[in-house]
């Protein structure tokens, strides 16, 4: 049986406007903002406008215009925080074992300092 989407997680609120964020950017359907708790000097968060649950809900249903439109824009953000020649780190948790706290897919992009060999 699939995950049901949970409706009050965070980035559901962030999405609705009950909880703020610090947007960077935005198109058609997708959103950017910084992490509240951020790992690196840059630490973005990209989200789909729509309700996925992780990487495998996104890919799966999402429309190929939503799929593009999502990587435009992190490809966006890369470029406007000046990270496409020194490089950076794009992450998505999923489910338990990839230690998702928020049900809702992103991908956090990284970046502003060497950020090591890949986590433990
Ligand atoms: P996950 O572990 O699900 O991949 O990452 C969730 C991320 O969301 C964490 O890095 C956490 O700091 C961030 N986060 C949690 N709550 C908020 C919030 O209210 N606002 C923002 N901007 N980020 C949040």
């Amino acid at each position: 049986m699939s995950k049901a989407y949970d409706n009050n997680n965070v980035f559901a609120k962030i999405l609705k406007g009950i909880i703020p964020c610090q947007k960077i950017d935005e198109n058609k359907f997708s959103l950017a903002f910084t992490d509240i708790n951020p790992q690196a000097p840059i630490h973005i968060l990209v989200i789909p406008k729509n309700p996925y649950i992780d990487f495998y809900d996104f890919t799966k249903n999402a429309t190929s215009e939503e799929v593009k439109f999502f990587w435009e824009l992190v490809n966006e953000v890369i470029s406007k925080k000046n990270i496409v020649e020194k490089g950076f780190r794009i992450i998505t948790n999923s489910g338990k074992d990839g230690n998702q706290d928020v049900p809702h897919f992103h991908v956090h992009i990284l970046g502003g300092r060497n950020l090591g060999k890949m986590i433990s």
